[in-house]
């Protein structure tokens, strides 16, 4: 038996033999379309309305976070998140190379360059050591740091929570904090992941959701901005709704500003999902203990479990080939899809994306090996039916 094969009956003893299975499928049903309804029936689908409210209220209860700000999507939030954590055109922002393209793209979008680092092996997110090494080639100066071969200030640090396994945030944020650089978590991935007892996105300054439709939750497309910092939640809002002054008529902006509103009819969604997602997270963790088992004599093929001292939402099951072999692993991704079961690689290295090909960047060797030797695999709730 080849591994291709061994990899796709191990997923298939999980999945069954429905003819074709997604990676990750939303699952719509009475609870979406009453409250989406009740939405249109009220007329309010726009930027106002008490869904969007509720939404973020419902998101701040579950998350821990105290303010949470519902916007159009999760590369709209980690926008706006770097502009409030201070992030100036012509800055450099740390990310993951590891990493969907929405993490560097709002880097771009705040008018600076992403700089690359590694990920870490086991969490597969940002690893504190590359921080580390990052951080400390920069200059000290009246600006903050500098980077002294571009000469442009490092200002923030967006770590990202791969496929909802939450990254070393506590190592991150002890290297973060020892240089006063900020941390926005790009937590676009990992509702319902948690470290220790405190959810993802809620360690940094700032962090962001995403409720696209591959995510765990879905609004269509939506995101959400946590921070503890009633400021910065003041802030958040006004940013992201014009930069309206209240009044009862008058059209006044008092700056240049988004618009960046998650609308009612996109939240109704939202808080049907939400009554639903810790279902979801049982259905998940169950799912990829049957992975783990199917997987584990499997020589040549490793189950991506949880890091230590964290809960993962397993919001994508992942199996690593031994051995970081580019054609091996696409011999499994042709034979699995081909038999209907859809699994995808991990994106390709941000810092080989044509328009961030000359960023500044570090020693990637651990991004490098994961690209060419992790695939994600069916992972949808209604997998166990
Ligand atoms: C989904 C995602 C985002 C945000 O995506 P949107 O489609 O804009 O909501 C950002 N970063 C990562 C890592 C993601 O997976």
């Amino acid at each position: 038996m080849t591994l291709a094969t061994g990899f796709v009956d191990a997923i298939r003893r999980v999945v069954g033999d429905a003819p074709q299975v997604g990676l990750h499928v939303p699952d719509i049903g009475e609870a979406e379309k009453r409250f989406v309804a009740e939405c249109l029936d009220s007329t309010f689908v726009s930027s106002v309305g008490p869904f969007v409210t509720r939404f973020e209220e419902e998101i701040a209860a579950f998350t821990g976070a105290r303010h949470a700000i519902a916007v159009s999507n999760g590369t709209s939030a980690l926008h706006v998140s770097l502009v409030l954590a201070g992030v100036l055109p012509g800055d450099e922002v740390i990310v993951p190379s590891l990493s969907f393209i929405a993490t560097a793209n709002a880097v771009s979008h705040a008018g600076a360059t992403p700089y690359f680092i590694d990920s870490d092996e086991e969490t597969m997110g940002m690893s504190p050591a590359a921080l580390e090494v990052a951080l400390s080639s920069l200059r000290r100066d009246a600006n903050g740091l500098t980077n002294p071969v571009t000469g442009n200030r490092v200002s923030a640090i967006v770590p990202m929570h791969t496929l909802g396994h939450p990254a070393d945030i506590l190592g991150l944020l002890t290297v973060a904090d020892a240089c006063g650089v900020p941390i926005v978590e790009d937590a676009a991935e990992s509702l319902g992941s948690w470290v220790g007892e405190k959810h993802t996105g809620t360690f940094g300054l700032l962090g962001v959701l995403s409720f696209n439709g591959n995510k765990i939750v879905t609004t269509g497309g939506g995101g959400m901005i946590l921070t503890d910092d009633p400021e910065l939640a003041r802030r958040a809002k006004h940013l992201t709704t014009t930069a309206k002054l209240p009044h009862a008529w008058e059209f006044e902006h008092d700056e240049v500003a988004w618009n960046y509103r998650m609308p009612n009819l996109n939240a109704a969604m939202g808080v049907a999902q939400l009554t639903k997602l810790d279902g979801y997270l049982a259905a998940k963790r169950e799912i990829a203990a049957r992975y783990a088992a199917n997987f584990a004599d499997i020589p040549g093929l490793t189950f991506m479990g949880e890091p230590a001292g964290t809960t993962s939402n397993y919001w994508l099951c992942a199996v690593r080939v031994d051995g970081a072999d580019l054609e091996l692993r696409d011999e499994l991704l042709r034979a699995s899809n081909d038999d209907g079961l859809q699994c995808r690689p991990f994106w390709n290295l941000l810092s080989e994306q044509r328009m961030y090909s000359s960023c500044p960047k570090g020693d990637l060797t651990v991004a490098t090996r994961l690209h060419a030797s992790v695939i994600s695999i069916p992972s949808s709730p209604a997998i166990l039916g």
